[in-house]
């Protein structure tokens, strides 16, 4: 039954910032905060830092109409314990959790998510596919990261790591992600990726007005570059985006046709980059996924944007609420 709790408290780390977001029932945020993650102060200093932020946020409304605390924050994390495994992006941070220093200072409930897993939850939600029971959430970044809605609950797999969309091998034997898998979603497709694909065919002499536009510097070349280089028809350029287009239609094939959503919904960056290409795109879906996609080949943008993930936990804070009610 519905609890009678009108507000959740919605906090996302990432590897730069650190946010917490008042949010109601209906998604909708009554405050924010944010500040520097810093993970190089460690994880107990930055959970103090994000305590504050809370404090801050829910400081307007009466703690008894608050539920509870849900945290969404980049992996690899173990969802029950919030134990951090290696994390790329918060060094120093293994094998630590926030989640009982969190608990104890705000006296509420605190649960924690993994941020794409969360935007999926948001986009089945409040999203593009509101009332969805089938979505999946990619998000195209620095990374790439994803999330699965499947029967209208969150998959989160054996250990808390179902969802890992970046590392579907899409290009075998292609350029490798950091973690060390050649030719996956995410070694060719992130932004970092395609970076790197650009200064790798720098470094190997092909000439390119890409060089020029990041200032003689081949180590400055971002994915920003390479994508404004291919617009003004530079040939290593168009290379390079016609393989990430390639590689993100073999990878959304491979998920269609193991999980038929009703939505598959793209956030991030790249996908703001790749949008002069999006009907290229989507045929190359259609060509590779099975017959039944045809001509209903079910892509959309994320409109959610940057708060998906804490949208996302708040829809999931509200979600224990409601279930431990009596
Ligand atoms: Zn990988």
């Amino acid at each position: 039954m519905p609890s009678p709790v009108k507000y959740a408290l919605a906090g996302d780390i990432g590897g730069t910032n650190m946010r917490a977001a008042l949010v109601d029932r209906e998604g909708s945020f009554l405050a924010r905060a944010v500040c520097a993650t810093q993970p190089e102060s460690g994880l107990n200093d930055a959970a103090n830092r994000l305590t504050a932020l809370f404090e801050e946020v829910v400081s307007r409304v009466p703690r008894d109409d608050v539920g509870g605390v849900v945290l969404s924050s980049a992996g690899p994390i173990d969802p029950e314990t919030g134990m951090y495994d290696h994390p790329p992006n918060l060094p120093g941070w293994d094998g630590m959790t926030m989640k009982p220093g969190l608990t104890a200072a705000l006296k509420l409930p605190v649960a924690i998510g993994h941020d794409a897993t969360l935007g999926a939850l948001a986009e089945s939600r409040f999203g593009v596919g509101k009332g969805a029971q089938h979505l999946v959430y990619v998000t195209l970044s620095t990374g790439v990261g994803g999330g699965i809605i499947a029967n209208g609950e969150m998959v989160t797999g054996a250990h808390g790591h179902a969802g890992e969309i970046g590392h579907l091998l899409v290009r075998p034997g292609g350029q490798s992600c950091n973690v060390g898998c050649d030719g996956c979603l995410e070694g060719i497709a992130s932004g970092g990726g395609i970076a790197r694909a650009a200064q790798a065919a720098l470094a190997a002499g092909r000439a390119s007005a890409m060089l020029e536009m990041a200032g003689g510097d081949a180590g400055a070349v971002t994915a920003q570059t390479v994508f404004e280089a291919a617009a003004e028809g530079d040939a290593a350029a168009t290379e390079i985006v016609d393989v990430v287009i390639d590689a993100v239609a073999v990878g959304f094939a491979n998920i269609l046709n193991t999980l038929d959503p009703e939505y598959l919904v793209v956030g991030g960056a790249v996908t703001g980059s790749l949008q002069p290409y999006w009907d290229d795109l989507r045929a190359r879906i259609e060509d590779k996924a099975l017959p039944h996609f045809a001509g209903r080949v079910p892509l959309y943008v994320s409109p959610l944007g940057d708060d998906v993930s804490l949208v996302g936990a708040a829809a999931l804070a509200f979600d224990i609420a409601d279930a431990t009610a009596v």
